[in-house]
């Protein structure tokens, strides 16, 4: 009888940004690590989000033992309540990340069906042949784990996302110590975080932005208004501890700002020093000196607490010219516009604003430079490597790191999503594929936006529509009505009307060459307009509306 092997499928997360699952899998038993979404790029017009294609999941969700997640980032979390029908088992995580996907959950109205079970660092438990160790790790969200995964064909680690810091901001440094034991008593595999594997050096700590924050606060006779990622609790504490040491009073305003303070607070993530948290109305009556307003929006999402402070929008506050707003985030690729929007709009009401191009050290990345990865890869050992969470650049750049670190070339394997990666004690190949790819989501429809209502969506939005109306006669399709001529977003119909004129004269000149050419078909005819008036309007004015002609019979 064969020897089973070990199956390693990434569902997400390869050779793209966001929505991360990886798939393992050991005879009857499959284990799920991490559930996230993507965001739309530009092209995806009116898609919310995007989520792993799980096809391969719900056709074997039987055999799926449990879904274990290393943190809260929505690239991990964020699909989970689009796939839960697909993977009911037991879902693992630690207080913080199973606070999130709670709140998920609830806004899903999803909360009874998923079964939730809380993991601490340390802890080991079971997921059918599975035996999988939580590891703490540093990160930009609290309560992060790598995992060590024992199954029966040797030891894997899965970093999730993780950097080193050694002077962490209310959390112990990354557990170098399990990882080095790990190490020593053998690991078969590791997948690790690519997502900075092409910067030098290591990644700065948490902490050197305290000491920014703290130079901005100092002194300042401003009211101040902070944003960060909802998520990234360190900094929030450290902007809470900063506002009680320069005497100032809080305030935390934005839904996600405030679910995350909430959560992060009960699980005793974040310490409040007594009376510095007020709530907004109360902030109002203080000396601008003694204001500390922490808000969403760094992001520049629009309806964000930011967003409607700059733009006029907000019930409480109004941006003046005795504001200091802070931005300690960086912006994520695809938001620079709407960033720069809020920036633009603080300024123009007289703001000072302070932003990571203008100070760079008003953010830190969560993730690992090369020294970190090629410390873990050092600690570690494994026999194979396959870098994961990130683009084929950061994923070749983390394959250099390990073959320098001293992991032969030929046991680094750079993967992809659907790709089966086959692992034995002694082997490391690609068997077969598996359906992969993106779901998107619009509205609460899942998946409903396919390739062909894009590209629709694209030409609309690129070129406007024309729609041409006419009423033919049953009898001999004589032209009975019309044809009127209807444009959204190509040209106003009122300040074109020598154009629409031409246009419908065209029209008739199609039907009459129909008619004569003995063309009934209501399918051909309709072709036959639309190519008339493409070819027309191609040859005018250079441009290709969505031409939709409607017959209607009298
Ligand atoms: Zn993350
Ligand atoms: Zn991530």
């Amino acid at each position: 009888m064969a020897v089973e092997k070990l199956k390693i499928i990434p569902l997400g997360g390869l050779n793209e940004v966001g929505k991360n699952l990886t798939v393992y899998e050991y005879g009857n038993d499959i284990l799920v690590v991490d559930c996230g979404l993507g965001f739309p790029d530009g092209e995806m017009y009116g898609v919310d989000v995007v989520i792993p294609d799980v096809t391969y999941l719900s056709r074997n969700a039987d055999r799926i033992r449990g879904l274990v997640l290393t943190h809260g980032h929505e690239d991990h979390i964020g699909a989970i309540p689009y796939v839960l029908k697909d993977i009911s088992a037991p879902i693992y995580g630690t207080a913080l990340t199973l606070a999130l996907v709670k709140y998920k959950l609830e806004e899903h109205r999803l909360t009874d069906i998923a079964d939730l079970r809380e993991i601490k660092p340390g802890d080991r438990f079971s997921v059918g042949c599975f035996e999988v160790e939580a590891i703490h790790v540093n990160h930009s969200i609290a309560c992060a784990v790598a995992l060590a995964i024992r199954t029966p064909v040797g030891m894997l680690i899965h970093t999730g996302d993780f950097k080193i810091d050694t002077t962490p901001v209310g959390c112990p440094m990354t557990d170098l110590t399990r990882f080095g034991e790990l190490g020593r008593e053998g690991v078969l595999a590791l997948l690790s975080d690519s997502t900075n594997a092409e910067r030098k050096g290591f990644s700065p700590s948490e902490r050197t932005v305290g000491t920014t924050l703290d130079g901005l606060l100092e002194g300042c006779d401003k009211r101040i208004i902070a944003t960060t990622f909802a998520s990234n609790v360190y900094r929030v504490q450290q902007l809470i501890t900063l506002a009680a040491k320069h005497g100032r009073k809080v305030a935390i305003t934005g839904r996600s700002m405030e679910n995350m303070v909430a959560a992060s607070v009960e699980l005793g993530y974040i310490e409040i020093p007594e009376n510095t948290l007020v709530e907004i109305n109360k902030l109002k009556g203080l000396p601008k000196e003694q204001q500390l307003i922490i808000t969403t929006g760094s992001q520049g999402e629009a309806m964000s607490a930011l967003y409607r402070m700059a733009f006029g929008g907000h019930k409480q506050i109004e941006i003046t010219a005795a504001d200091r707003v802070i931005l300690s985030a960086s912006t994520v690729p695809g938001n620079e516009k709407t960033v720069s929007r809020i920036i633009n709009e603080l300024l123009r009401k007289g703001a000072e604003v302070l932003y990571r191009d203008v100070l760079g050290s008003l953010h830190v990345s969560g993730h690992a430079c090369q020294e970190e990865l090629k410390m873990i890869l050092a600690l570690v050992k494994p026999r194979y490597f396959i870098p994961i969470h990130g683009e084929q650049r950061h994923l070749r750049s983390h394959a250099s790191l390990a073959v320098e670190v001293g992991v032969p070339t030929n046991r680094v394997l750079i993967g992809d999503i659907g790709r089966v990666i086959e692992l034995g004690k002694k082997s490391i190949h690609i068997a077969g594929v598996v359906q992969a790819g993106r779901v998107l989501v619009d509205g609460t429809g899942i998946g409903d936006v396919g390739s062909v209502v894009l590209r629709d969506r694209k030409h609309l939005a690129e070129d406007g529509m024309l729609v041409v109306a006419m009423t033919l006669s049953r009898e001999d399709n004589s032209l009975i009505s019309g044809p009127d001529i209807i444009s959204r977003g190509f040209v106003y119909v009122r300040e074109s009307e020598d154009l629409i004129d031409e246009l419908r004269m065209q029209v008739i000149d199609t039907l009459d060459a129909c008619q004569e050419n003995d063309i009934r078909n209501w399918t051909a005819i309709k072709a036959s307009v639309k190519t008339a008036l493409s070819s027309y309007l191609q040859k005018q004015i250079k441009r290709s509306p969505m031409i939709l002609p409607i017959i209607m019979e009298n």
